[in-house]
């Protein structure tokens, strides 16, 4: 079982670490293999374990290849898996995007993402597709993929802008919990 490695906020520019190693290019036959369901499968039930998460890439929890999956509505209807994505066309308008990560726990951070992207990469079915995401979508997917780069948001942050330290949607709860048993 694997399980996403997070990190402290000492490690965010260390380029030393795990996060920050490139992911290797799956081969067609792999899509196949039992290995890669397992892993498709154990991913999406990390992402379903977190509180928030709508998108996970194979390199954070550990396994240095080029995968990721997404699903926005956190609903199972609309899953969305990624092998090798490989950007096509970038548009010319970029817009900020509020950013969090699975693997910086706390903090957000705003950084300039492309507002509609084509991008090709292999279905579950070892199909090769070409497709246009736009929007939040697509902001999403450009996270994603610079984790297979071993690039993390922190690094493009919005020139002048800091990373914002927060409470996590759980310690948001438990407070409220402590607020309402003091009642
Ligand atoms: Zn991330």
């Amino acid at each position: 079982m694997h399980r996403i490695i997070s990190l402290q906020e000492d490690l965010f520019y260390n380029k030393d670490i795990s996060l920050r190693k490139p992911s290797r290019i799956i081969e067609k036959e792999e899509i196949s293999q039992s290995w890669m369901l397992n892993l498709i499968s154990e991913m999406f039930k990390i992402l379903y374990s977190t509180p928030n998460g709508i998108g996970l890439a194979a390199p954070q929890i550990g396994v240095h290849i080029k995968l990721i999956v997404l699903d926005l509505k956190r609903d199972a209807k609309k899953p969305l898996i990624l092998i090798n994505p490989q950007y096509k066309e970038l548009s010319s308008e970029q817009t900020i995007s509020n950013e969090t990560c699975l693997s910086i726990p706390k903090y957000s951070g705003q950084v300039f993402r492309y507002d509609l992207i084509k991008v090709n990469y292999y279905n579950l079915k070892g199909e090769s597709i070409d497709e246009e995401f736009d929007t939040f979508l697509s902001h999403c997917m450009q996270h994603e993929i610079d984790h297979l780069d071993g690039i993390l948001y922190v690094d493009k942050l919005v020139i002048n802008t800091s990373l914002v330290t927060g409470q996590t949607k759980q310690d948001k709860l438990v407070n409220k919990a402590i607020e309402v048993l003091k009642l």
